[in-house]
């Protein structure tokens, strides 16, 4: 019988934070259980924010991870609206910024991320919005009115799908890129160039490899100026450049840092009894690969699950499939497995525009795919990939882009 810890406390009731809570529980732990968030919600997903909350088709219960109710009778204390500031490792303590001391026997380290900030202009400006959290998006949701003319630098994810919503509401939109295509870092080329046809074909005006020299304005946003002289006038600017890991209390208390939160296979930290989840956690896919950060919805999910069953003891090598979607406009792209930015081994088009783009390792066995078509019209085929790659079969890149072999005779062998 495994030693079942008397306190765990859970930093950061986000999402992964707040999958973990309800999986201790739903694992039987018994002991005392709290949960420090500096968000005054309910942990919930952070998809809706660019999609269905600005589009006022989704509310914060609907994707909120559970209810009050829920805590209460789970006994999980919710200490929201507050930020664990120190962690001692040695005592195993835990400081909270109104001085509250917590001690615990595991601890969770779950803070994500915050988005990046654009270094040209001052924090206070009331019209340059970022978006990471709840109300940040409620705040966005205010400005996107009609006619409005909008700025959005970045051609990340945050930056399409804002662009794509805000045009959607009818706003003017410009997107600004530094890369010389969009998503450059995740997608390959044929992904880029769709998104880029369906921003322009819906009204966004793209501007690949540009730089900003300066934004100006005197206490808000009134233009945006070009390293080549241009100035772009907008009533609203939203940045989405990135986002920064949350490390800072771990690296105070010791931890290994590289780009997120160092873990092993168990994802556990350099500290005894602490682990780490989500956003914020630098783990390896495979023994021996490269240390990485997923900052996915999938891998919040699973990475918190999972290193809830470690608290209580498991042991549990984790593994799991990366994976990620977008929704832009009418169309998504959904990918599985590893993929990144380079080209596919090979490619099969779809009816109506969609297509899928396979991914093979030296042994020729499926390793990750990418797919884009319109809705969710391409979701069936990713699950299918998702077996094949699971499955481990040798397979040709000739029938992989034959739209006559159907995925599931591939997988039937
Ligand atoms: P978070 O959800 O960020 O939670 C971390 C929490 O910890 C936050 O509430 C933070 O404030 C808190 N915290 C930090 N430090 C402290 C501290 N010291 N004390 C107390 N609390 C602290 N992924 C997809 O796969 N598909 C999508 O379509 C998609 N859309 C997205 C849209 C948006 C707008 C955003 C922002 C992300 C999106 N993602 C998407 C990514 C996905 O939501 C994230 O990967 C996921 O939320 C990460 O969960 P997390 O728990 O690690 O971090
Ligand atoms: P991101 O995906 O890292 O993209 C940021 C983009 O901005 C990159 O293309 C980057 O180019 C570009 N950029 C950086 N600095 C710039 C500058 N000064 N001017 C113009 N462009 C600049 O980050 P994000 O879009 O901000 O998203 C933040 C987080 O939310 C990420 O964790 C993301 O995964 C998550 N998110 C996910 C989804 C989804 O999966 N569907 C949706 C929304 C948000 P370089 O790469 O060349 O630096």
């Amino acid at each position: 019988m495994i030693n079942q810890p008397e306190t765990i406390i859970i930093v950061g009731a986000g999402h992964a934070g707040g999958r973990a809570a309800l999986t201790l529980r739903e694992e039987g732990f018994d002991g005392r259980l709290i949960m420090v968030g500096d968000e005054v919600h309910l942990p919930y997903e952070r998809p809706p924010l660019s999609k269905g909350l600005l589009q006022g088709t989704a509310q914060l219960h609907s994707y909120s991870l559970c209810d009050a109710a829920r805590l209460d009778q789970l006994a999980i204390e919710h200490i929201a609206g507050h930020s664990a500031t120190r962690l001692d490792t040695e005592r195993r303590e835990l400081h909270l910024d109104d001085g509250r001391v917590l001690p615990y026997d595991g601890l969770l380290l779950a803070t994500g991320g915050r988005a990046r900030r654009l270094p040209q202009v001052p924090a206070h400006w009331p019209n340059v919005l970022y978006l990471r959290t709840h109300d940040e998006a409620l705040l966005l949701r205010d400005h996107l009115q009609p006619g409005a003319r909008l700025v959005v630098v970045g051609g990340g994810f945050i930056g399409l799908e804002v662009a794509a919503t805000a045009r959607a509401l009818g706003c003017q939109v410009i997107l600004l890129e530094a890369g010389e295509r969009l998503a450059a870092r995740v997608l390959p080329e044929r992904l880029s160039a769709a998104l880029l046809a369906l921003h322009q074909e819906q009204g966004v005006d793209v501007r690949l490899a540009v730089k900003i020299s300066a934004v100006l304005g005197a206490e808000r946003a009134a233009a945006v100026q070009l390293a080549d002289g241009s100035q772009l006038a907008c009533d609203l600017l939203v940045v989405g450049i990135g986002m920064q890991p949350n490390v800072d209390l771990a690296r105070a208390g010791g931890l290994d840092i590289g780009q997120g939160i160092q873990v092993d296979a168990c994802l556990g930290t350099t500290a005894e009894g602490v682990y780490a989840a989500g956003d914020v956690c630098e783990f390896r896919l495979r023994p021996g690969s490269p240390f990485q950060r997923q900052e996915t919805w999938r891998n919040a999910e699973a990475q918190g699950r999972h290193a809830a069953l470690n608290l209580l003891g498991r042991q549990l090598p984790f593994s799991d499939l990366p994976a990620f979607w977008s929704d832009q406009f009418a169309w998504g792209l959904q990918t599985v497995g590893s993929t990144g930015n380079n080209a596919p081994d090979a490619t099969r088009e779809l009816p109506n525009g969609a297509f899928l783009l396979f991914y093979l390792d030296g042994d020729q066995r499926l390793q990750g795919v990418s797919g884009w078509g319109q809705g969710a019209s391409i979701g069936k085929d990713i699950k299918l990939c998702e077996r094949l790659i699971l499955d481990g079969k040798v397979l040709s890149s000739t029938e992989l882009a034959d739209p006559g072999v159907s995925l599931k005779q591939l997988l039937r062998g």
